[in-house]
């Protein structure tokens, strides 16, 4: 029986992760943790009986405790909480599917517990993966990919232990506006940027694909998963989504997995490691797909991925700048409160003005985080 807790579980990563525990037999939920929806999680706490129950709202945590009182639960609250499951000893493998840099301590204190980490929450390792990074290898503990692309490279680097990766070919949809200039997005609503062509996700990250600001964060994602420098990435515009990322050797074979898409599969991948199990679902049919495209990537319309490599070249906590600044400005833009191309022009404002830390810790990453968002909510 394997043990998993799980942070984010009322989340689109989440919800897909207990799909997979629902049909596995020799998998066993320990902890299930979420930000204010009582309501679905008390829901998942029935069907899956975890012993610890996290919400990061405190009143809705109370709320959740008269919910279940009948079971036996502990409901904690906050980052108290999150610590606390993240290194609680019934579990093997946490799962974090939060979003944004709340997720960085507990996985912290998960690697120092010795637990292996099945990592969704790809700002923990965008803006503390000096720190995490060296932690896992200390403590000798996997970080398996969950991200779909990362995922990929990491499928495609099986056996090859004895191999430097030469190149690593991130793929990427293009999103809604692939192929439209910066004067085509000046007037983009909401609803247009929330229509992703393949992938079906939640909000945050679907804006992020309209911007590819998703792809700049998973380009450093890759540098710290798989210890390469930024000349060693290249991303490259894939529409039909099916090649979900490819590892080039120095001998110049290429390796690639390909796949419907679907985020069970590198969940489950990553549950199993390095065990495949069966998954239902829709197979690739060769004979359908008509072509398989690729495309360079557009840095001028799609400023935002530029200045995630501008961002990771220079390192530090410039990383925490554009992730925090991102956050803001697409929480701006669904608010209908700022345009489609400002989301950008935040970013790079505010990576301008970050006082820059070369090695921050994790105090320092949270201050960085504070400093961009009071100066974002000053100002818009
Ligand atoms: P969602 O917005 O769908 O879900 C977020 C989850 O985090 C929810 O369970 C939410 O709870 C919980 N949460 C929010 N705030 C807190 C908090 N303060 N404390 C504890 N839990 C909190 O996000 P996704 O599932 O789309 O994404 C999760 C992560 O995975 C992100 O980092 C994303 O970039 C990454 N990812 C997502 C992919 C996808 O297909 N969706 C693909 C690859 C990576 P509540 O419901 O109560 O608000």
């Amino acid at each position: 029986m394997k043990k998993i807790a799980l942070l984010g579980s009322t989340g689109s990563i989440g919800t897909q992760t207990l799909e997979i525990v629902r049909r596995q037999e020799d998998l066993q939920v320990t902890a299930l943790a979420a930000g204010s929806n009582a309501a679905l999680l008390e829901q998942q706490i029935r069907e899956f009986l975890p012993e610890f129950a996290v919400l990061w709202d405190e009143k809705a945590a109370s709320d959740l405790r008269v919910r279940v009182q009948d079971l036996n639960v502990t409901v904690l609250s906050g980052m108290e909480g999150l610590l606390t499951i993240a290194a609680a000893p019934g579990s093997e493998i946490l799962v974090t599917a939060i979003v944004g840099m709340l997720g960085i301590r507990p996985t912290i204190a998960a690697i120092e517990a010795g637990k292996a980490i099945a990592l969704a929450n790809k700002e923990t390792l965008v803006t503390a993966g000096h720190i995490i990074m060296p932690l896992a290898r200390a403590k000798n503990v996997p970080i398996l990919p969950v991200d779909s692309e990362h995922s990929a490279i990491f499928q495609s680097l099986n056996g090859e232990t004895e191999n430097k990766i030469h190149k690593i070919f991130l793929t990427a949809s293009g999103g809604p506006f692939r192929g439209k200039k910066k004067e085509d997005l000046q007037h983009i609503q909401v609803e247009d940027a929330l229509k992703h062509p393949n992938w079906s996700m939640g909000k945050k990250i679907t804006i992020d694909s309209a911007t590819m600001v998703n792809k700049g964060l998973e380009v450093m994602e890759a540098k710290w998963l798989f210890d390469v420098t930024l000349g060693q990435i290249q991303v490259v515009v894939h529409p039909q989504s099916v090649i979900h990322s490819m590892v080039e050797y120095e001998d110049g074979a290429v390796m690639a997995q390909l796949g419907t898409p679907d985020m069970r599969l590198p969940i489950q991948y990553a549950l199993y490691y390095p065990k495949r199990r069966c998954l239902p679902g829709k197979r690739l049919d060769f004979f359908e797909l008509a072509n398989l495209t690729f495309e360079k990537p557009d840095l001028d319309t799609f400023h935002g991925l530029k200045l995630a490599f501008t961002a990771m070249e220079k390192g530090g906590n410039l990383p925490t700048a554009y992730n925090a600044a991102n956050e803001k400005a697409v929480s701006l833009f669904l608010q209908k409160k700022i345009s489609f191309l400002q989301i950008p022009e935040l970013i790079q404002a505010c990576m301008e003005r970050c006082k820059f830390t070369k090695q921050p810790d994790v105090e320092e990453i949270l201050e960085t985080e504070a400093d961009v968002y009071a100066y974002i909510e000053s100002r818009w």
